[in-house]
């Protein structure tokens, strides 16, 4: 197997290794005022970050995933939050728009998008439906040329900031399941849709997410982005492509607690000596070492397949759960190496601790990753 990168490949992981550095210090102060990082993302944007998987006819790169999945492990090694943001951006409503959209909807939504001018969400999630996206129960209806959405959204990640919504509604309740459409919301020129107050939430703050309301919000007929009652398939297959990225946005934090807890190992004195030279401790950095190798490799891997035009829905679960899991036990580690400073606020390892756990979460829980690579393991 070749496992070297291409010279475009390599090129966008170095760039993106350089910006992540410049916002490394301005995360940390981010995090703790809960505050959007609008400028760090300004700049991503204005050095083309925001548009790298997605077509060039678009005003995107054109760049594979693989490049995006080495960008993302880059950025979040510097501010997980903001990686997120520019992921949901690019992934959950990108690429959707890509795969799913009419050359209109392509043209209209996409160049904003993919310039990072505007941002976008994805609005599947509610306050009765988490895990189980069927029972939604924000519902669309035809009035005249027009569709009428009325209904809840919660956790929408950049919903107070975003310019566009990806949403889910049902559009037949007598169909068994019920029929789902998805569609996309241009949210200033739709009144009837507004937000809440953003969650206080435990990790990945200037990721803020708020509750969307739809109070019969009226959308133009051309809103529909795939067929009529098949929209429950748009949000699981963006949501297959969206999981190769979350588990990039895992490895880079990963690395970025190998880091710190590396370089500390290597300063704190105990007992005469570096407390690197324990093997208790050099066991923990090689775990966390090999495990975060290993999850870099099924992220590539499942980005790759996905580049192939091969199927990966499975390979995406796997990378997303394995390294969203080995970023949390990596956390869990790091803070112990620290010893009791692991808790402090002052030290890095206890953001990267709070904001790890939620990667278990969004996207579909590690259990739901777990039942979609068991139905592939039985399969077989
Ligand atoms: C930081 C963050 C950002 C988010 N951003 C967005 C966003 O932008 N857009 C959006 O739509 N959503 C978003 N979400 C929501 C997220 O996708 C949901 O929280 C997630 O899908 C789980 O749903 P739930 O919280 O309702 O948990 P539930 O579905 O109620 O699950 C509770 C527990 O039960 C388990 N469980 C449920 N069903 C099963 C089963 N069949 N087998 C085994 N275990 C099961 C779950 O794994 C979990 O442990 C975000 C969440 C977070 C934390």
């Amino acid at each position: 197997m070749d496992f070297t990168l291409s010279p475009q490949q390599v090129a966008v992981q170095e760039k993106a290794r350089r910006l992540a550095q410049e916002v490394k210090e301005e995360s940390a102060r981010l995090d703790r005022e809960g505050q959007f990082p609008r400028e760090i993302l300004n700049r991503w944007a204005r050095e083309g970050l925001f548009g790298l998987a997605l077509p060039r006819e678009y005003g995107g790169a054109g760049l594979d995933y693989v490049a995006y999945v080495l960008a993302q492990m880059e950025l979040a090694q510097a501010c997980p939050a903001s990686a997120l943001i520019l992921h949901v951006n690019h992934s959950l409503f990108g690429t959707a728009v890509t795969r799913f959209g009419t050359a209109e909807q392509k043209q209209r939504f996409l160049p904003p998008v993919a310039s990072g001018e505007a941002f976008a969400c994805f609005a599947l999630t509610e306050p009765e439906a988490g895990s189980d996206p069927g029972s939604l129960k924000t519902a669309a209806r035809q009035e005249g040329g027009a569709w009428v959405l009325t209904g809840e959204k919660n956790f929408v990640t950049s919903g107070a900031q975003a310019r566009f919504a990806l949403v889910a509604a049902v559009t037949d309740p007598e169909r068994k399941p019920p029929g789902i459409s998805a569609f996309v919301v241009d949210i200033p020129g739709t009144p009837e849709v507004t937000w809440g107050a953003k969650e206080e939430k435990l990790g990945l703050r200037g990721a803020q997410s708020v509750p969307l309301f739809f109070d019969n919000a009226r959308l133009p007929a051309d809103s529909l982005l795939g067929e009529l009652h098949q929209g429950l398939k748009v949000m699981l297959a963006t949501l297959d492509a969206a999981r190769v990225g979350s588990a990039a946005i895992a490895v880079g934090l990963g690395r970025a607690v190998l880091h710190e807890a590396r370089a500390y190992a290597k300063e704190r004195v105990q007992f005469g000596q570096a407390i690197a030279n324990f093997q208790a401790i050099q066991w923990k950095l090689a775990d966390m070492a090999t495990a975060l190798e290993a999850a870099a490799l099924l992220t590539c891997k499942a980005a790759w397949l996905k580049d192939q035009g091969q199927p990966y829905a499975a390979a995406a679960a796997m990378a997303k759960a394995f390294a969203t899991d080995t970023a949390m036990h990596a956390a869990l580690e790091g803070v112990q190496i620290l010893g009791g400073y692991g808790c402090l606020t002052r030290y890095p390892l206890e953001r990267y601790f709070r904001d790890a756990k939620a990667g278990q979460i969004y996207e579909g829980t590690n259990e739901i990753m777990r039942l979609i690579i068991a139905k592939e393991v039985l399969k077989g």
